[in-house]
């Protein structure tokens, strides 16, 4: 475009100034006039060629939303209707593999959590404790066995009902940049003040925002205050209690917190998850160890189940690791 333009002022110049020295144009004024016009022909023509482009580009960006949104979820719900969820839950020996690595995180896994109970599954980084959740919400569909949540296998449930009886406390804690109170408000927009600080409390976090400025108010991330990452955590375990869910599942989430918090947060959560049926995922012996039940993974089979007390009465992993994570305490403590 700019181009032409140019070209188009060249050309007026050029056969102007021949007509004014031959004499045919008696005023160079006139010269002057067109490449006014020309050049306020510019603007116009110059939009055109913009606009085509951002049409363009507009096309290729709707065709790659379109291919997200007519993307079927390979998770079906076919229970339209509401279920009410009690929080029975069964592994009936379950293989699970990711499709897209390949990886068998789970092998032949049984277990029964009674509602209201509480189990803790412990094991080394990578040993599929993190899929269990990710089961329990139905985020994935098993190869082979059954989940059961209250005695139905779970694709029998209503998706939306399953996922909202469950409290999540991530791995990697997300906050969103927005203030505190909004971040634990998402567990359930219409929560009251009141019901806010009562889940901070529990989550052992409360002390903390009211040393802020702006208390509740405070932003987190970017335009606002970092947070630590314990802190983090445990803004996310008052947003997953907020919604009192049936089902609360902790998944390493107190892995940033010294013990000592720990032991408070452990002991909160034991008064706000009575009667729910709680899901504690850790690789500290100090997290599991009042849970009614107790299992080991390793490279996604269960090699140890018990309760605490007969666990450390055994050898084997469980113990080992107690005994291991004992000194370290014992010695941080000197
Ligand atoms: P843990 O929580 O005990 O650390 P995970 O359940 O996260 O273990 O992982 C178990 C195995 O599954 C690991 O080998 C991991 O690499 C693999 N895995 C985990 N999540 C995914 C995923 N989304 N896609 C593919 N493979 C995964
Ligand atoms: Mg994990």
């Amino acid at each position: 475009m700019i181009l032409l333009i140019g070209i188009s002022n060249i050309l007026v110049i050029y056969f102007g100034g021949m007509r004014y020295i031959n004499g045919e144009i008696k005023n160079i004024g006139i010269i002057a006039e067109f490449i006014i016009y020309i050049n306020m022909l510019t603007w116009p023509v110059a939009v055109v060629g913009w606009v085509t482009s951002i049409v363009q580009q507009a096309e290729v960006s709707q065709g790659r939303i379109n291919e997200f949104l007519k993307e079927e979820p390979s998770i079906q719900d076919i229970q339209k209707e509401e279920t009410l969820i009690k929080g029975d839950i069964k592994f009936d020996n379950v293989t699970f593999t990711y499709e897209d690595t390949n990886i068998t995180a789970l092998k032949n896994v049984s277990f029964h959590i009674e509602k209201g109970e509480t189990l803790a599954i412990l094991g080394k980084t990578g040993s599929g404790k993190s899929t269990i959740a990710g089961l329990i919400a139905r985020l994935y569909d098993v190869d082979e066995g059954a989940i059961l949540i209250d005695h139905k296998p779970i694709q029998s449930l209503n998706l939306s009902s399953l996922r909202s009886s469950i409290g999540f406390v991530p791995q990697d804690a997300f906050l969103f940049s927005d203030t505190i109170k909004n971040n634990i408000k998402i567990g359930d927009e219409h929560a009251s003040d009141s019901k806010i600080i009562q889940v901070a409390k529990e989550a052992y976090i409360h002390q903390n925002i009211k040393e802020f400025n702006n208390k509740y108010d405070t932003l987190v991330g970017e335009r606002g205050v970092t947070l630590s990452g314990g802190q983090k955590q445990r803004i996310s375990i008052a947003r997953a209690l907020i919604s009192d869910p049936e089902i609360l599942i902790f998944d390493d989430c107190l892995s940033a917190v010294d013990t000592h918090t720990e032991e408070i947060i452990l002991n909160n959560l034991k008064a706000a998850s009575k009667g729910k049926t709680t899901i504690i995922i850790s690789h500290r012996t100090s997290s599991v160890k009042n849970a009614d039940k107790i299992i080991v993974l390793d490279k996604g089979k269960i090699i140890q189940t018990g309760t605490h007390k007969t666990l450390i009465s055994i050898d084997g992993y469980y113990k080992d690791i107690y005994n291991q994570q004992l000194e370290e305490k014992l010695i941080s403590n000197e």
